[in-house]
């Protein structure tokens, strides 16, 4: 259903976006891949993932806080796979400190990646979707885009934010064929939650594993990681036909942390 159509995936190199990626490319989508990471690395995932699903796979490496850079994926996207029907805004950062210490360029730099790029790619992606008369907007919130946790002012504030610009987008497209919706994960073990294990294991003089229990049992019911995998199949459900009126709306992947 999705084949022959192209997508970006912000922040794709690694976690989540890539988890998507692969899906999208596995219901035969051309990808544009972004994100950061080292250079032959990049390019071996571009290469294999373009030989396992038969498609075409482009890399930009833009700036998510950077607005020019923005566009110039979104065209680049545009030259090297064709029209753009598909933009997941996956890209993110996170910094942990409470309010009062929380370093003024780490908010700055949150609210940019995590939630100001959306607007920007989605302001240069959705004219072309109106051309083509089919478009998919998925934006990667979180749990944290529904309920708090302390020390996350910046991230939680961004995935708020991102909730309600999806509910916007979604509004101003009503009447079309594109759909704007967000994912909202909660754990998923990938290299940003592998990190915030790291510095708890070191900061309580615990050992990585009991980290990880202790993670996943302060928020997360089923005591289980989501998978990118999954992430990646809800994305493509929201892409699909199924989804033509599911709009302005997120769903949780959380192993029920937002149904406390
Ligand atoms: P990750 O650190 O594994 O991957 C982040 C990706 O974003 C990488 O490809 C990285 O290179 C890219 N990136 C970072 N800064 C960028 C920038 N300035 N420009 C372009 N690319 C940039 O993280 P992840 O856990 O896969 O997170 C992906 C998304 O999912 C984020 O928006 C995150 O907030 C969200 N999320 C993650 C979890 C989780 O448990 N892992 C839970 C809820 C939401």
């Amino acid at each position: 259903m999705l084949q022959g159509q192209c997508a970006i995936v912000t922040g794709s190199t690694s976690g989540i976006g890539l988890g998507i990626a692969r899906s999208l490319g596995a219901a035969g989508v051309h990808l544009m891949l972004n994100g950061f990471g080292d250079t032959a690395q990049i390019e071996s995932l571009r290469a294999g993932l373009a030989s396992e699903f038969g498609v075409k796979v482009g890399y930009s490496g833009a700036d998510m806080s950077k607005p020019d850079q923005i566009r110039q994926m979104v065209k680049a996207a545009q030259d090297e796979l064709g029209s753009v029907g598909i933009l997941v805004n996956n890209a993110g950062i996170q910094h942990t400190a409470p309010v009062e210490e929380f370093p003024m360029e780490k908010w700055e730099q949150i609210l940019a990646i995590n939630l100001s790029a959306a607007f920007y790619s989605v302001k240069a992606a959705l004219p072309n979707m109106r051309r083509r008369r089919w478009g998919r907007i998925v934006n990667i919130a979180s749990a944290h885009g529904l309920v708090a946790s302390a020390t996350k002012s910046a991230y939680v504030a961004a995935k708020h934010g991102l909730l309600g610009l999806t509910k916007v987008v979604a509004l101003e497209t009503a009447r079309s064929p594109i759909t704007c919706n967000a994912i909202c994960p909660g754990w998923v073990l990938t290299p940003m939650v592998q990190k915030q294990i790291d510095d708890a294991a070191a900061r309580d003089g615990i050992s990585v594993n009991e980290a990880k229990a202790r993670l996943l049992a302060e928020k997360q019911p089923s005591l289980d990681f989501a998978s990118p995998e999954q992430i990646g199949a809800v994305a493509v459900f929201l892409c699909s036909s199924a989804a033509d009126q599911v709009r302005g709306t997120s769903i949780s992947v959380d192993g029920g942390w937002t149904a406390q």
